[in-house]
């Protein structure tokens, strides 16, 4: 892929793992902004279940800031396997081939049977190997948590989301948790990159290594390594169990978090817990090449279709794609406005309290765009 990370929000640099230096921004604080040329091209996976809703906010959103951007819609997951005979069209990947870059909806995958996540197969076929997501109390927004403001960065291509399992014998199962040095080095670098870029205070490794000697111990000592050329930034280790626990009784003792594939997916959806749920995580997923922007949150299935989903993630998750396409400044004209939104606390979805729905909150996001 083409697309530099050098057109996102914050450097996200990788020193030795090949990387170049880009920008990954950090939801809402100023950060060096890459340069936009020309009307870029994005593929745009709608989803499914609330995928169309969410995706169709920030998709609107983004029209009224005033970015141009030429869309390539392309079905992915459950509606792909029913419009096209397949989960992952072969137009899909041609799109994410030629444009390197997509915002898109969350995809079905089954419970125990079906398809394998496609959302896990675009990650590992671009390399999109850090998924980083930004965690922040929300002013407006009532939990019993205050001042949370972490960086999750997850590990996207390995652990036991390699997908390697199989039947021993009837009634035994084997599920194989890959852990390589060179994966776990490079997303240990690019959260360090991240920390330092963001003037952030401290890498927060979350491990299992007691348990998982190899494995995890593997992984903790690419993060050792890495630490060691980053004097400047605090690093610390944590049991993920324990770390759980001290999420919810102390989050402001973490800043930056660097977890394994499987621990940063429960971790993410614990930390959005924090701030009020997932109806407010933004995500992306970057890789050397191009980046795919998506919310933490899944199909929502017991919503999909109401029209109530929160469409807050979605739309800051467009404001990341459009810090990385260069275009910053409207990046940080959604949050504020989406910041509005949420303090006035008028026209907001039942998940937080009110009543209003998906489209009348995506409304009043763009009425507060400055
Ligand atoms: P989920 O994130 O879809 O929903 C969990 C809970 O959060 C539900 O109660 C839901 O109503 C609520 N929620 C989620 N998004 C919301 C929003 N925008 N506004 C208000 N409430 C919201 O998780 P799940 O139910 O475990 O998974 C459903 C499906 O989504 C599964 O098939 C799963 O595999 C898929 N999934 C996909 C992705 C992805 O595509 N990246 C991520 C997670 C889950």
């Amino acid at each position: 892929m083409t697309r530099s990370m050098a057109r996102s929000g914050v450097k996200a640099g990788v020193k030795g793992g090949g990387a170049h230096h880009g920008t990954v921004n950090n939801d809402g604080r100023r950060v060096p902004r890459g340069k936009a040329a020309g009307t870029p091209r994005v593929t745009l996976i709608p989803g499914d279940g609330v995928g169309p809703e969410v995706i169709g906010a920030a998709v609107k959103v983004i029209e009224a800031v005033g970015v141009k951007i030429d869309w390539d819609q392309q079905l992915a997951g459950a509606i792909a396997l029913r419009r096209f005979g397949s989960p992952v069209p072969d137009r899909l990947i041609d799109s994410l081939k030629s444009t390197k870059v997509a915002l898109k909806g969350p995809l079905e995958t089954r419970v125990g049977e079906g398809y394998r996540s496609i959302n896990v197969y675009l990650r590992k076929l671009f390399d999109l190997y850090a998924n980083v997501r930004p965690v922040r109390t929300q002013a407006g927004v009532h939990t019993p948590f205050r001042g949370v403001d972490i960086i999750v960065i997850r590990e996207n291509t390995e652990d036991l989301y390699a997908g390697i399992e199989h039947q021993v014998a009837p009634g035994v199962v084997e599920s194989v948790k890959i852990i390589t040095a060179r994966a776990s080095t490079r997303i240990a670098r690019f959260a360090f990159e991240y920390a330092r870029t963001n003037h952030r205070r401290l890498v927060t490794a979350i491990h299992k290594a007691n348990i998982m000697k190899l494995s995890d111990g593997l992984f903790l000592k690419c993060a050792q390594r890495v630490a060691r050329d980053y004097r400047d930034i605090e690093y610390k280790e944590q049991i993920v169990d324990a770390a759980c626990m001290r999420l919810v009784t102390d989050p402001q003792a973490f800043d930056v978090l660097l977890l394994e594939n499987l621990y940063g997916d429960i971790v993410s959806d614990l930390c959005a817990g924090l701030v009020g749920g997932l109806g407010f995580v933004p995500g992306a997923n970057y890789g050397k090449h191009g980046a795919i922007f998506e919310t933490v949150h899944g199909t929502a299935p017991d919503i999909a279709g109401k029209g109530i989903a929160n469409p807050v993630a979605a739309i800051k998750t467009g404001a990341l794609l459009l810090d990385y396409l260069g275009h910053g400044s409207a990046g940080d004209r959604i949050r504020a406005a989406v910041n509005a939104v949420l303090r006035a606390g008028r026209v907001v979805t039942p998940d937080i309290g009110g009543k209003a729905g998906t489209t009348d909150m995506t409304a009043a996001v763009i009425r507060a765009l400055k």
